[in-house]
């Protein structure tokens, strides 16, 4: 069992792995003159790119809408939604979702676009845990990781960001890393919090990941990574004081008998 919960589609793409992201891209903005264009794409490029991405995602995937994923990517969008009043920048969250029961994770495209698999849904039972998810992967957008991954991939491999045929919507697959998965979870809980959900939803569903694994692989200890974002939930949980926060909505996948 991969304890790879919202760690963003590493399971499936190691191609921008090896990007030093972050320091090279601090370290050349500094060093860059302030009569240079910035190399960051505009929010409406970076639209544009993850919009172009999403479609080479379906096509290369071969995702073919049915009525029922439609109306489970409609109920997931609704939750985007809610957590979209709350982010510092001002993009079109939209909710891509993919079926496949067998990835547990989801990832961030450019410019808003979030891809959500259906392998996650079946660790959740409240809709706090679908914010959760969600909220994390927004902020790997809101947080500027995703556009300092843009800048790496412009530099390092002279991209053009208004060309979306060069490029693929795996390299936004990676992980970001442990601190910058980790904020991930700080940022979103914090506009999940705001949007009126239980910020405890990032702690049952670490929990589910652990419990299940544990199935599986008794004698296993549970992955570091698990335990370190439960440990930070709950230290974030104490200093914002949100204790009393415990109450969750239902989980209301359409389809699912509720
Ligand atoms: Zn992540």
């Amino acid at each position: 069992m991969s304890p790879r919960f919202v760690v963003c589609g590493s399971l499936v793409v190691i191609v921008v792995a090896a990007l030093a992201l972050g320091t090279q891209a601090d370290a050349r903005t500094r060093a860059m003159p302030s009569a240079e264009p910035p190399l960051s794409a505009t929010d409406s490029q970076e639209i544009a790119l993850g919009a172009a991405l999403a479609k080479q995602f379906d096509s290369t995937r071969g995702i073919q809408p049915t009525p029922e994923s439609e109306r489970i990517q409609a109920y997931l969008q609704g939750i985007a939604d809610s957590l979209g009043h709350y982010t510092k920048r001002r993009l079109p969250w939209t909710i891509h979702f993919d079926p496949h029961p067998g990835i547990k994770s989801g990832f961030a495209l450019p410019g808003g676009h979030i891809v959500i698999w259906g392998g996650i849904l079946s660790y959740m039972a409240t809709e706090d845990e679908a914010a959760a998810v969600i909220a994390h992967e927004i902020e790997h957008i809101d947080n500027g990781q995703v556009s300092r991954r843009i800048d790496s991939l412009v530099t390092s491999r002279h991209r053009d960001v208004t060309d979306a045929s060069q490029w693929r919507w795996g390299e936004f697959g990676a992980s970001y890393g442990p601190v910058l998965e980790y904020r991930c979870d700080s940022l979103g809980a914090e506009i999940a919090v705001k949007a009126g959900y239980s910020p405890y939803a990032y702690k049952t569903m670490m929990e589910s990941f652990i419990a299940l694994g544990k199935v599986h692989a008794p004698n296993a200890p549970p992955a570091k990574e698990l335990t370190d974002r439960i440990d930070q939930i709950q230290r974030q949980i104490a200093e914002e004081h949100w204790e009393s926060l415990t109450q969750t909505k239902r989980l209301r996948l359409p389809g699912a008998g509720g």
